[in-house]
């Protein structure tokens, strides 16, 4: 039986304080046959509401990225360091959970909301699991917010899930205790991405 070829690429877009320490954020491509997927959009501006987090940024526009052939994006969730691109995709359609889109219209300080209802968004909410394209899937996976998903995607090697923040750190992941990150680890997957971390779990895999 032919598997389709489908790869994951992390693409470093700025870095944000954490602490005492300096913390990645990744978005992540998806390359499939039948298109391209953008997972998260990063940051692409400052914002007064951050700065105590001193965004250093590597905007998506400056990372020879063809944009224009991205064909879908998906949010995992809607903090701003997941939602800052998302204006660079205007008139694309943007998979996010219906739950989760409500929470960052509605709720006090979750997101910075303009960045989540930039002129010509067109979001496509999804109220559970959705098959985006053959062997990738979204998942519903609460924990790091009610409404995150994550990524599943089918490759030769096993399932490979772009976790957004469901864990943030590995071992969130080594020993889970939310609904989505035993979700991830039921899937026994052959790599999880975070948007947090420089390389997937487990580590050296
Ligand atoms: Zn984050």
């Amino acid at each position: 039986m032919m598997t389709t070829p489908i790869t994951v690429t992390p693409v470093r877009v700025a870095t944000l304080l954490a602490g005492d320490e300096r913390m990645p954020v990744f978005v992540h491509l998806i390359d499939h046959p039948a298109g391209r997927v953008l997972v998260d959009t990063g940051m692409t501006e400052l914002h007064p509401a951050v700065a105590d987090m001193d965004p250093q940024l590597e905007p998506l526009t400056e990372k020879g990225i063809d944009l224009d052939g991205i064909t879908a994006v998906v949010n995992t969730h809607l903090h701003f360091d997941h939602c800052g691109g998302n204006h660079l995709f205007a008139g694309t359609p943007v998979y996010v959970q219906r739950r989760e889109l409500e929470d960052a219209r509605t709720l006090d300080e979750y997101t910075i909301r303009e960045w989540v209802d930039a002129p010509g968004m067109t979001y496509i909410e999804v109220d559970g699991e959705f098959e985006l394209l053959p062997g990738v899937r979204l998942l519903p996976a609460p924990g790091h917010t009610p409404g995150s998903q994550i990524v599943v995607v089918e490759t030769d090697a096993g399932p490979v899930v772009i976790a957004g923040d469901s864990a943030v750190w590995f071992g969130e992941l080594d020993e889970p205790t939310t609904e989505g990150q035993r979700l991830i680890r039921s899937l026994d997957p052959h790599q999880v991405w975070l948007a947090h971390a420089d390389e997937p779990w487990p580590a050296g895999s």
